[in-house]
């Protein structure tokens, strides 16, 4: 053991301390990921090296044959990972090994709940990578050097995965870094060849670089031990350049594990040559779930590039739009030069045609599997639909394919689950429906039971139920499906086309004519409230409704606009009324212009209400209602 120096006690950052704490706890009952965790970390070493060595060639002195070996020690209980990859300094291990960087953490950390089957769910999205050797260890040493600094720069970590690590400068002959997990008593099984090699050929053969165990050469009694031989116990090719036909689901579901840092199976993925005027190869997955931080800017997105085979960079956003930033894999191209940078990859065009390939392959993926596995399919929407409905403001080209991947909500439902299909509406459709009506609202419970859907209800017409905050904004970049047009039913003066029959047409002519005098006082009393006011064929039951100007602003964006502090436009609603209802007729017969004006206003304000809108002056609204009470009951 060489001698230590600048020997120094640190605390982890309180959020390892947690993620130690709730890992032994929680991921006890499946122990052997720990050495596909550190394995995948060794992998990474190792491809960051050789990216790295490709403008300084230097780095590789001292061995350029790449491998990670992994060994053990029966007697010590002592099982030791090296790889000859990148390496860490002092403050790499520092920070690294100590901290967790990820944004949101202590966000969601706090979301954890002590309930050990939930929170290893969460923790499996999280991704544990280092810190799961605490799982069978009492206590972890890292011993590591940077690839170019000097033998007498390695650094010394250790823990007992408590509260605190030491860190101290050592000799360290070969770059790259060795972890020496001491086994909890209790997990000495994982010190047996027999047992790592299992482990790693179903978690790990999928890892390019070769992994060696030493060769089971069994010494005699009393004679020396002798030298150590090893052996690759993995596969060690990329998956991505193998045929299709030779790779095991496994195999495609270990892979993703490793790039995607996730404890669960994908959904699907997607795996293609392209050859011809571009040559590249691309793994796409479609996670099962949603990442913690899907909604953090900062969040990790994009695909791990390769240049022939080579690691270039992780998260490369450039290939994949914004609204697919759920979607993990690997594109290994032919064509780009191995000094890319994120810069020119903005700029390339052989970029913007690759995006584009690869855009159409996530959609399609997505297609196959809403038709084949519909149950999945729900799953996938449940954690990324409201990621998918950035999709038609941001990619004007497939507007029309990511509108069928939507799944919304509908009067024909009566859970509020997102689950119909636009193909699905237009199937039911109405004889005669060229139009796919939908209204939206703050939450289904509200929307279901509104007003505006009174008519459609009538004639048996569905509509589909928008109740997510982004919906409106959506609504305003979809504006047709197959050929027919969006139409909210709060909006503007409703038209049902064909679905309303001529007879019925010149009733409602008729019958606003004869109104014509009731309108007109509404208007007088409501007076700066609205913009118009007019005979409703929309009602049935309810006596009033206020519909939205067809350019005005709905009550989402509004709100959307005014919790973000920005001035929201003035608008006013159109007041229409259902001439048949008792209310009404009360209204058109009274005498009194100041009761009249009070019902008016108690309509309106009702209205208001119904649409899940708050009122200008609740106080009125109740002085008034109260007036009316007390002339009732005397
Ligand atoms: P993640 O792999 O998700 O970043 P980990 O906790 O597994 O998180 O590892 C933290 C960091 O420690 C890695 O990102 C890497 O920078 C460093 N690291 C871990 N293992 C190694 C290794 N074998 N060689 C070099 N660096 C490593």
């Amino acid at each position: 053991m060489s001698v230590e120096t600048q020997k120094e006690t640190l605390g982890f950052q309180t959020e390892v301390k947690q993620l130690l704490h709730l890992m032994i706890h929680s991921l006890y009952s499946n122990k052997e990921i720990f050495l596909r965790e550190l394995i995948s970390n060794a992998s990474d070493a190792v491809d960051k090296l050789r990216f790295e060595a490709l403008s300084k060639p230097e780095l590789l002195e001292g061995g350029a044959e790449l491998k990670i070996r992994v060994s053990f020690d029966k007697d010590a209980k002592t099982v030791t990972l090296e790889d000859n990859g990148i390496g860490m300094n002092r403050e790499d291990v520092i920070t690294h090994l100590g901290t967790i960087a990820k944004s949101g953490t202590a966000d969601f950390m706090k979301n954890l709940t002590g309930d050990q089957k939930k929170d290893s769910h969460l923790i499996g999205q999280f991704g544990v990578g280092f810190y799961s050797a605490f799982i069978v260890a009492d206590q972890v040493e890292v011993f590591s050097r940077r690839a170019g600094l000097p033998a007498s720069e390695g650094v010394h970590w250790s823990s007992k995965g408590e509260g605190e690590f030491e860190v101290a400068t050592i000799d360290k002959a070969e770059r790259g870094t060795r972890i020496v997990l001491h086994l909890k008593s209790g997990e000495d099984e994982f010190a047996d060849g027999w047992r790592l090699r299992n482990i790693i050929k179903k978690y790990s053969d999928h890892i390019a670089l070769p992994i060696e165990l030493p060769k089971e050469a069994a010494a005699a009694e009393g004679e020396e031990k002798p030298a150590l031989e090893w052996e690759t116990v993995n596969r060690a090719s990329a998956l991505w350049t193998r045929p299709r036909t030779e790779i095991k689901d496994e195999e495609y579901q270990e892979f993703y594990k490793h790039i995607a840092h996730d404890f669960e199976n994908p959904l699907s993925w997607s795996h293609n040559k392209v050859e011809g005027k571009l040559e590249y190869s691309s793994l796409l997955y479609v996670p099962a779930r949603a990442p913690f931080d899907l909604y953090q800017r900062e969040a990790p997105k994009g695909l791990k590039l390769y240049v022939q085979r080579v690691f270039v960079m992780d998260q490369a956003e450039s290939f994949l739009p914004l609204y697919l930033r759920f979607i993990k894999g690997v594109v290994d191209s032919n064509d780009l030069s191995l000094n890319v940078s994120r810069e020119i990859l903005q700029k390339d065009p052989i970029i913007d045609s690759m995006k584009s390939a690869l855009t159409k392959r996530v959609l399609d993926m997505l297609e196959k599997l809403a038709k084949n596995e519909p149950e999945q399919y729900k799953g996938f929407w449940k954690n990324f639909g409201q990621v998918m409905k950035e999709g038609p403001a941001e990619d004007f080209a497939n507007k029309e394919k990511i509108a069928g991947l939507l799944r919304f909500a509908s009067t024909q439902g009566d859970d509020g689950e997102q689950n119909v299909s636009l193909a699905d509406y237009l199937a039911r459709a109405k004889e005669g429906q060229d139009k796919i009506y939908f209204l939206t609202g703050e939450s289904y419970a509200q929307v279901k039971n509104s007003p505006h859907l009174e008519v459609f209800r009538k004639k048996g017409i569905e509509v589909l139920l928008l109740t997510d905050r982004i919906d409106e904004w959506l609504m305003s970049y979809l504006n047709e499906f197959d050929g027919k047009s969006f139409v909210d039913v709060a909006r503007g003066d409703l038209d049902l086309g064909n679905l309303d029959s001529e007879e019925d047409k010149k009733a409602a002519e008729e019958v606003a004519k004869t109104k014509e005098g009731l309108v007109e006082r509404i208007k007088t009393a409501l007076g700066e409230s609205v913009s118009e006011v007019r005979v409703s064929h929309r009602l049935t039951d309810s006596p009033a409704i206020l519909a939205i100007g067809e350019q005005d602003l709905g009550l989402q964006m509004r709100q959307i606009l005014e919790a973000s502090g920005q001035k929201v436009p003035d608008s006013k609603p159109i007041f229409e009324f259902n001439p048949t209802h008792p209310l009404i007729e009360k209204l058109d017969g009274e005498q009194s212009e100041e009761r009249f004006g009070d019902l008016s206003h108690i309509l309106f304000d009702q209205a208001a209400l119904a649409a899940g809108d708050s009122l200008k002056d609740p106080a009125a609204y109740v002085r008034r209602l109260n007036k009316l009470l007390v002339e009732l009951s005397v």
